[in-house]
């Protein structure tokens, strides 16, 4: 394993693993610099150190992404982030629009002894309160078929199990209207204009969601 690495590194890795993700090109110094809001010269600086600790591979003009080793690291932090989230609202009884920046904080420390006990603890979840999968200690995720809500078309239903969108005041808004994981919709109509959609509840009560809205929230389509 290698040595400690600062919370900003840390900062650095999962940054490049979020830009990278779904994508097979490495991800470029401004989207970086807008990703962790700094400078383009600072975060030149920074992808030379990684590249030294073998964390990144850095070839000028065609971005960067993460060396295996690199994965593995970003993912231990997104575990961390993610059992965190968990233990704030299941134990501590934290809102799940209240706990995203404290778990920025405890992410950082990297005890493995600490993060496994936790997640014994806290029962082995394989989800945050967000919905998102929490990888395993060997940096495995579960598949998931989740799809973004804008893609059920008029009379498709599913079951609401993830948020793109962490931003408190949009978790705010879904305990407003009662929009939350677990919950079981329905389209029944899309106005193709702005893209907003109606969709119905189990219980009959019928939301008109933005696009935005829409396309924040992840749902498992029934078949
Ligand atoms: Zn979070």
């Amino acid at each position: 394993m290698h040595a400690r690495l600062s919370s900003t590194e840390e900062n650095y890795l999962k940054a490049i693993y979020k830009l990278t993700e779904h994508d097979v090109q490495g991800a470029s110094t401004n989207a970086i610099a807008d990703q962790l809001q700094t400078r383009a010269a600072s975060v030149t600086d920074m992808l030379k150190k990684l590249a030294a600790k073998l964390l990144v591979d850095y070839k000028k003009y065609q971005g960067v992404t993460l060396t295996e080793q690199g994965r593995l690291t970003a993912l231990s932090i997104i575990r961390r982030h993610r059992l965190w989230e968990v233990f704030l609202v299941q134990k501590l009884h934290f809102g799940w629009d209240e706990i995203h920046d404290i778990a920025e904080e405890l992410e950082h420390v990297s005890e493995p002894k600490l993060i496994q006990r936790l997640d014994d603890f806290l029962g082995n979840p394989t989800a945050d309160p967000h919905g998102d999968l929490i990888p395993s200690a060997h940096g495995e995720l579960p598949e998931t078929d989740q799809i973004l809500l804008n893609r059920l078309q008029v009379g498709d239903s599913g079951m609401i199990i993830a948020v793109f969108e962490h931003d408190p005041k949009f978790l705010q808004y879904l305990d407003e209207v009662n929009l939350n994981l677990g919950k079981q919709i329905g389209v029944v109509k899309r106005v193709d204009f702005d893209d907003s959609m109606t969709i119905r509840f189990a219980d009959g009560r019928e939301l008109v969601v933005s696009k935005l809205v829409s396309s924040s929230i992840f749902v498992q389509k029934h078949a």
